[in-house]
């Protein structure tokens, strides 16, 4: 007998069908005698309807409130889950995230798992029951207030449990059967992986793979939390993300596992770029411009200065941000601009972001060769470029990007023999 944590997203629980499909697989692990602990997301795309919902009545929701209003989706899955459960003939307990023990920091829409004491969910596995947990939520000791853990949270959340649990494994079910070589929403030709290793999965979910959320692996890379990317509508194996001394349980003894150079490609739509265009070329101006724009609580990702002109001593500055940072990044340069003494600002809310990533790109060489020949050979131009010790990204324009993924996907040799199959979901 094992403990599985299962972690159902929104596209897995979109309607009372759905919610049912859902409850049967619940019960079937629970009859081959697993104990089973639930987290699940808001029913399909409720809270980008709630979150529009805010911004019509205010144009920048109160933080605390907003968290108030998008705790309560999962809240409505947990229980309808639960009761499908009990219509089923099997005992199931639905708990918000304060209930089960999510205790987090007080950073409301994004707050960090500080603890988990799940007090109440033992005794519930102890009396035999399901666990039903209500996905993206916590409460902080401090305020007192309910927060929730970020889009995509409920991955944490499954995981966070799996951890205090100490579960066997933490299947993490969504709309599509593992993780596979790029979108399949983008590129059909994108090929399931059997594994992955957690340091390619953070960077491909860093670079705008969202189908497993960045904090969550992070979390199970620290705390030893095997995960089981797999999909709801199907009973196929998925994708097992692989910690430091982690072995892919599916995989037989002795088999060598072979490891490819490029594990992937993600592609980001969500960035923006700002240039501060005629900065004075002398010490300490980037330091300037860096300690606005982190002030304005902007997450910068890729920086790229010009060589400055000779004629004038001036340069230009490009940095990235997610587009949702951006005005306020902007206001805060734009209050600043003859203090710093730059020329003026531009804003580019068109771009697109193509990232490879793969951990044999430390040991071989050519690997950027490939990028920069696929892109020149489809006559695509790069406005930047950054690299980390196992990944490329090069900023592109925005309606470039999937067919400048296409090219790079065949150009790695990813391209599979047949077209990957997307469930649901609306990728919203
Ligand atoms: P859920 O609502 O179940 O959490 P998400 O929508 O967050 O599901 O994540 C699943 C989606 O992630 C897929 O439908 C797919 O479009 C997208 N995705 C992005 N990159 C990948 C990838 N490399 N492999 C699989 N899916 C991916
Ligand atoms: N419902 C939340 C969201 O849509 C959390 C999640 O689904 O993981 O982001
Ligand atoms: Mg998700």
């Amino acid at each position: 007998m094992a403990l599985i944590v299962q972690k159902y997203g929104g596209s897995s629980v979109a309607d009372a069908e759905s919610i049912k499909r859902v409850a049967k697989r619940i019960v079937d692990t629970r009859r081959a005698g697993h104990d089973v602990v639930v987290a699940v997301s808001a029913m399909g795309d409720t809270t980008d309807e709630m979150l529009d919902l805010a911004h019509e009545v205010a144009p920048i929701p109160a933080p605390r409130e907003l968290d108030m209003l998008l705790s309560s989706g999962e809240r409505i899955s947990m229980a309808l889950l639960a009761m499908a459960i009990h219509s089923m003939g099997f005992e199931a307990r639905s708990f918000t995230g304060s209930q089960a023990g999510m205790i987090t920091d007080s950073h409301h829409g994004k707050a960090r798992i500080v603890d988990v004491t799940p007090v109440r969910l033992r005794e519930a596995l102890d009396e035999g029951a399901i666990v039903i947990v209500a996905g993206f939520q916590g409460f902080n000791r401090d305020t007192r207030d309910i927060t929730t853990l970020g889009r995509g949270g409920s991955d944490t959340t499954a995981v966070a449990l799996a951890a205090a649990l100490n579960a066997d494994v933490c299947e993490i079910y969504s709309d599509v059967d593992g993780i596979y070589t790029a979108d399949p929403r983008v590129i059909p030709r994108a090929r399931k992986l059997e594994q992955v290793s957690s340091e390619e999965m953070l960077e491909l979910a860093a670079n705008g793979a969202k189908v497993l959320y960045i904090r969550a692996v992070e979390y199970a890379r620290r705390h030893g939390v095997l995960i089981h990317a797999r999909s709801t509508f199907s009973s196929a194996e998925g994708t097992y993300v692989l910690g430091a001394g982690m072995k892919n349980p599916r995989a037989t003894e002795g088999e060598a596992m072979e490891e490819p150079i490029v594990a992937g490609v993600a592609t980001d739509l969500s960035q923006a770029k700002i240039t501060v265009a005629g900065v004075p070329d002398v010490p300490g101006k980037a330091a300037e411009i860096f300690k606005i724009v982190s002030k304005a609580g902007a997450n910068v990702d890729m920086i790229v200065q010009n060589v400055s002109a000779a004629s004038t001593g001036r340069t230009d500055i490009s940095f990235t941000l997610p587009k949702a940072d951006a005005p306020t990044t902007l206001k805060a340069l734009a209050a600043e601009q003859s203090e710093v003494g730059f020329e003026s600002l531009l804003h580019d809310d068109q771009i697109g972001k193509l990232s490879v990533v793969g951990a044999g790109m430390r040991t071989h060489s050519g690997v950027s060769e490939i990028l920069f020949e696929a892109l020149s050979a489809g006559g695509i131009n790069i406005e930047m470029i950054s690299t980390s010790e196992i990944r490329i990204s090069v900023v592109l324009r925005g309606d470039d990007l999937a067919e400048a993924a296409r090219t790079v996907h065949s150009a790695y040799g990813l391209d599979s023999e047949i077209e990957a199959v997307v469930h649901a979901g609306t990728g919203r």
